[in-house]
């Protein structure tokens, strides 16, 4: 889809603190978003003005506060609580470590739920994708999935142990994917775009 991106620009306000608000053409109405990190960004078709938004914005307030605990919730059942710093070695080494013990068991239930074989799982530090399958079946997973929420990460793993059957991105690769993640593939992608790998 065609989006063009007009403006964006933050405002503070009481009782919900800082908020992104970007200008889309092809949006319809206002529409808030509450992050994972509980940073707040509103949405809106162009044109319209800054009193209105923060007028919404105030009108949805305890909505919005609700949403941030759900996040900070949700940070705290991860297997590694989110962490909007860069990068550090430090933090390269905690999630390793995590990934080390939270990955190979959960690789090993997730094929066997689904019936699928694969050869030796090796945790990386890519920074660049998600995971990888080789032709021999060996499965390659980044530790920075360990900042994803566990049904993201389950999904991950699914994506490429559906490659020890269709080693490429064809149809029967995603209808495989999307059953066995009970038609959701679209979904988690689009959650999965959310999400920096970096
Ligand atoms: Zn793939």
């Amino acid at each position: 889809m065609f989006r063009l991106k007009r403006k964006n620009y933050k405002m503070d306000i009481d009782g919900v603190g800082e908020i992104t608000v970007k200008e889309f053409a092809t949006s319809k109405g206002m529409r808030i978003i509450v992050h994972r990190d509980t940073s707040v960004t509103v949405t809106h078709r162009p044109g319209i003005a800054k009193n209105k938004v923060e007028c919404f914005v105030r009108q949805h307030s305890s909505w919005i506060e609700n949403a941030k605990k759900r996040c900070a919730r949700r940070a705290e059942n991860s297997p590694v609580p989110q962490s909007n710093h860069a990068v550090d070695p430090e933090e390269v080494a905690r999630l390793r470590n995590a990934a080390k013990n939270y990955l190979p068991e959960r690789v090993r239930l997730v094929a066997e739920r689904f019936g699928l074989k694969y050869n030796v799982l090796k945790i990386n530090r890519a920074r660049t994708r998600w995971g990888s399958c080789t032709s021999r079946k060996n499965i390659n997973l980044s530790c920075f999935v360990m900042r994803l929420p566990l049904h993201l990460i389950d999904f991950v793993i699914l994506h490429e142990l559906c490659h020890t059957v269709h080693m490429n991105h064809g149809t029967q690769f995603h209808a495989l994917l999307n059953r066995f993640c009970g038609f959701r593939e679209k979904d988690y992608n689009r959650q999965l775009r959310t999400f920096r790998i970096n």
